[in-house]
């Protein structure tokens, strides 16, 4: 089952590359696993998936514990703590929500500890009905410029949570609003290296969100089923 889905949404997504003119690998896909077993996040693995988002810190923790012998990149996709941050510093791929000082101040300090840098997404909240987190729009590029004076953070792009419906239209505005502000932050040039990173798209609007730009998607309902529990 597993497999056929994510056999499907690369079908997809190949269509879609090759449809807006492309690379497949100009976008990555995140298999979002959270609330699912070690058991789905492997039989994924088996099908070619090495990108895994997750929510809950304390759910990351325990699945990557029994997965560490697979070849996995973690992505921390949810809201997180500033006081959490230690617990996944060590070892995580990259954390796509950050949005506020504390919590940047709180993974520069952890990455210096671990004597590396830690890759980051801004979260922007380009649709406030979607979600109550990420910086408002019109603070993200001051927002930008205080936290890419971190030594330790690396600042690799822009991440966002379209809306909820199905609109298409709402849905290609909150892409596009972000996909604007990561062409601001870039002429601009305030951070150290140049954004290549627009994590946007999830299973209802990965496609809409391709045609603005996305380079990483994170598809979790599509790959894994509904999820029992809401989250
Ligand atoms: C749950 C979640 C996803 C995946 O959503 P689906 O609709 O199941 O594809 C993507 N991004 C974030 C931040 C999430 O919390």
């Amino acid at each position: 089952m597993i497999a056929e889905n994510i056999k499907n949404i690369e079908e997809n997504i190949e269509k879609c590359c090759f449809r807006l003119g492309r690379t497949r690998k100009s976008v990555r896909l995140i298999a979002v696993s959270k609330t699912f077993g070690a058991d789905s996040v492997k039989q994924a693995v088996d099908a070619g998936i090495s990108d895994f988002g997750e929510n809950y810190v304390q759910e990351l923790i325990e699945k990557r514990k029994t997965l560490l012998d697979l070849p996995i990149r973690w992505h921390f996709i949810g809201h997180l703590q500033s006081n959490k941050v230690k617990y996944i510093a060590e070892w995580i791929s990259m954390i796509h929500s950050v949005d506020s000082e504390k919590l940047a101040q709180e993974i520069n300090r952890q990455a210096q500890k671990y004597n590396k840098t830690i890759d980051v997404l801004v979260e922007v909240n380009t649709s406030e009905e979607a979600t109550k987190f990420g910086v408002k729009p019109e603070k993200a590029v001051e927002f930008i410029k205080t936290i890419s004076l971190l030594p330790s953070l690396s600042l690799k792009g822009l991440m966002t949570i379209g809306p909820f419906s199905n609109d298409k239209d709402e849905s290609r505005k909150s892409f596009s609003l972000l996909r604007s502000i990561f062409e601001e932050v870039n002429r601009l040039g305030i951070t150290r290296e140049p954004l290549t990173e627009l994590s946007m798209g999830m299973t209802h609007d990965y496609e809409t969100a391709m045609e603005e730009g996305a380079t990483i998607v994170r598809i979790g309902t599509a790959i894994f089923g509904r999820r029992v529990k809401k989250q």
